[in-house]
């Protein structure tokens, strides 16, 4: 333990374990795979996967191809799906790391089938558009490939798959409607591949759509990383990260004085302030200015003050002097405040949290038991 550390990120392995556990459960009998692109969230995939792992995961999704190199020797047996694909010139990497690429559009399922022609046979999945607009087959482009499908005997397709816009949306009938489109989908495109591919829909939130929506293999990540996949209702996740930062120092200050950059906050009585060494710089967004909260002793105290690269200043006037001491932890992130939460204060998603998470905190993974 480095003592000079000014704020230290926990990662809780056996609550991911657990969380795991919870949404390969709920998915059976689908199997569940992970989400394991940016650095699992942000959380180390070099300790998320291996814990993974052990609970089961056998099928792990990046979104690029450098991070699946950089798994590759973490978890040797298992599939590597990148979602964006090749970009041609690649290929020859998928092939020499075991990895599968996802073809979203005809022009990677030709870069695809070219390179196999030439190479030999290697398998890669298919990502049919069923209302995203963002990566896979459109359905003018499905029309066209089912139409013409001889790219597609160049290489063996283990696995079709789409995604859900609005899956944390239950209510929402964008749901069906991409359920929908997704099983006419499969109808044309299935009897024109030789074996038939394992078939992949539900992320996190989608898993709590029900049965329908699970297929073969579901492919979580925030809600393995404890964000609530049912923001309507309690999170049925267990927290994984825990954050908290020291005191550096206490000011007492007058009414009306001026705190941090631009002056913009000056409080309305004479208060104290505690100085903590983090800030935008490891994820705390300056949008968290006058709006986030740390947590001293589980009492509230909130961010005072532009939130700075390194510093933030919180008022605790109403904290007990004895938790307020240079080198005292308070918590940012933990009993008192989830990632959700502390995103709605910056007016974005758990999601952008975790992998905003920056990298100077002193890690410490508890492991899973
Ligand atoms: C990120 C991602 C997931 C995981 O989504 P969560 O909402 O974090 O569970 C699943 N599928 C695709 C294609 C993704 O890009």
């Amino acid at each position: 333990m480095n003592a000079q550390a000014t704020a230290e990120l926990t990662i809780d392995l056996g609550a991911l374990v657990a969380n795991y556990g919870l949404l390969q459960r709920l998915a059976r009998p689908a199997q569940a795979g992970a989400a394991i692109k940016a650095d699992a969230y942000g959380l180390g995939a070099e300790r998320a996967a291996p814990a993974l792992l052990e609970a089961g995961c056998r099928q792990f999704f990046v979104a690029i191809l450098s991070e699946a190199i950089a798994l590759r020797p973490i978890v040797p047996e298992a599939a590597i799906h990148v979602l964006s694909g090749p970009t041609g010139g690649d290929e020859a990497a998928f092939l020499r790391h075991r990895l599968v690429p996802v073809l979203n559009s005809p022009h990677q399922i030709a870069l695809w089938s070219r390179w196999c022609a030439a190479n030999g046979a290697s398998p890669a999945a298919l990502h049919i558009d069923t209302g995203m607009s963002r990566l896979g087959l459109a359905p003018a482009e499905l029309d066209r490939l089912v139409a013409d499908p001889a790219p597609l005997t160049a290489f063996p397709v283990p696995l079709v798959m789409s995604h859900l816009a609005s899956a944390d949306a239950p209510q929402s009938p964008q749901n069906a409607q991409q359920l929908a489109a997704f099983r006419s989908a499969l109808d044309r495109l299935l009897p024109l591949l030789p074996d038939r591919p394992a078939i992949s829909f539900a992320n996190s939130s989608g898993i709590f759509l029900g049965r329908d929506y699970a297929f073969d293999l579901v492919r979580p990540g925030a809600a393995l990383y404890g964000v609530n996949p049912t923001p309507a209702a309690p999170n049925p996740m267990r927290q994984v990260i825990g954050l908290k930062a020291r005191i550096l120092q206490v000011r007492h200050i007058d009414a009306h004085q001026a705190v941090g950059y631009g002056a913009a906050h000056r409080s309305t009585r004479a208060t104290s302030l505690a100085t903590l060494g983090l800030g935008y710089a490891d994820g705390m967004f300056r949008a968290l200015s006058h709006a986030g909260a740390a947590f001293v002793g589980g009492i509230r105290a909130p961010f005072v003050g532009r939130v700075s690269m390194d510093l933030i200043t919180i008022d605790v006037g109403h904290v007990p002097a004895h938790l307020v001491q240079p080198g005292a932890w308070v918590e940012i992130l933990g009993e008192h405040q989830s990632a959700d939460e502390l995103a709605e204060a910056a007016g974005t998603i758990g999601y952008e949290v975790l992998t905003a998470l920056g990298s100077r905190y002193q890690r410490r993974y508890i492991p899973a038991a």
